[in-house]
């Protein structure tokens, strides 16, 4: 019987600079969880929980992003699991994962659990498609080990462990999951809207490839739909990678440029390539 293999906990490497946008959501995630560690003494043994948080909002709009950099920021490892990963077929198995994912990142605090698809995880008992016993016996496991973690009894600096839950469908969650000292803190992560958030995602995503100057970033963003998630910026930005690579083999082919003269440092991203990333563009959000 193979249980579900998990990564190690880690620090990712998500810098500030990578993200566009997001302040707001960062400052209160930093506030939540940079107190505990900071003043480790002020939460043990008190009535004072540490809260978890729950990031809900529609699919690819920064909730695993802005999580990463928060870890980064502070230094403290990072555990990522889908719900679905966890679940197993076989009796007493999917709660064995939940146990293990947890002594983990107690292994490697402090830590940030963050339990993305958390509904698959722990449905709203009696949803659809949820099969009864199981997963009853999953989302107790679950709960047993969130109270563990915000009893604060454990808690000197270095054994510190954070739960952030993330879903595109908090309403399909198991309810007491959201009680005071669980996920007791709900952060909606909306898409982004407006020339100005667009621009700043599209600017963070392109820091990392050659853009032209004359390129402006402000008219591709209000050339796409009004609201967008970051993974639709990603893929306009992609696409626009993408055609420049063929501008350069297109030079290559014609004799305007050497095979020795070819980097990555020669891929230049222009107005053109960022035009076909706007025509090609298809929203994944309403
Ligand atoms: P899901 O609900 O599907 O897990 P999510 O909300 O966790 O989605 P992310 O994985 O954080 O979404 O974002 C998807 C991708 O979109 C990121 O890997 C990143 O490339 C891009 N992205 C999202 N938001 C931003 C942002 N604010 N700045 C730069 N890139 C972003």
């Amino acid at each position: 019987l193979q249980s579900q293999h998990l990564d190690a906990p880690k620090i990712p490497k998500v810098y500030w600079e990578d993200i566009g946008g997001l302040e707001k959501l960062k400052r209160e995630l930093l506030k939540t969880i940079e107190f505990p560690i900071k003043y480790p003494h002020l939460f043990k043994n008190s009535t004072l929980k540490r809260s978890g948080i729950l990031l809900y909002g529609p699919p690819g709009c920064g909730k695993t992003l802005v999580a990463k950099a928060v870890s980064t920021e502070l230094n403290v490892s990072f555990l990522s699991v889908k719900g679905p990963e966890l679940l197993n077929m076989y009796i007493g198995q999917s709660e064995e994962n939940v146990r293990k994912v947890f002594e983990s990142a107690r292994a490697s605090s402090p830590c940030i659990v963050f339990l993305d698809e958390l509904d698959a995880l722990a449905p709203r008992r009696g949803a659809a498609g949820d099969s009864g016993g199981a997963s009853d016996r999953v989302v107790s496991q679950l709960l047993a080990e969130i109270d563990g973690v915000a009893s604060g009894e454990d808690a000197d600096s270095s054994s510190l462990v954070f739960i952030m839950g993330a879903t595109n469908r908090p309403d399909l969650l198991e309810q007491s999951l959201l009680r005071p000292g669980r996920l007791d803190k709900l952060v909606y992560v909306a898409p982004y809207s407006g020339i100005g958030e667009k621009t700043s995602v599209l600017k963070a995503l392109c820091r990392s490839h050659n853009v032209r100057p004359d390129v402006q970033l402000a008219s591709v963003a209000a050339a796409l739909p009004e609201r967008c998630s970051g993974a639709d910026l990603l893929r306009v930005v992609s696409t626009a990678r993408a055609a420049a690579v063929r501008a350069l083999l297109r030079d290559l082919h014609n004799g305007l440029i050497k095979e020795s003269e070819l980097s990555t440092d020669s891929v230049i991203i222009g107005v053109p390539e960022l035009t076909e990333g706007v025509e090609t563009f298809r929203p994944s959000i309403t």
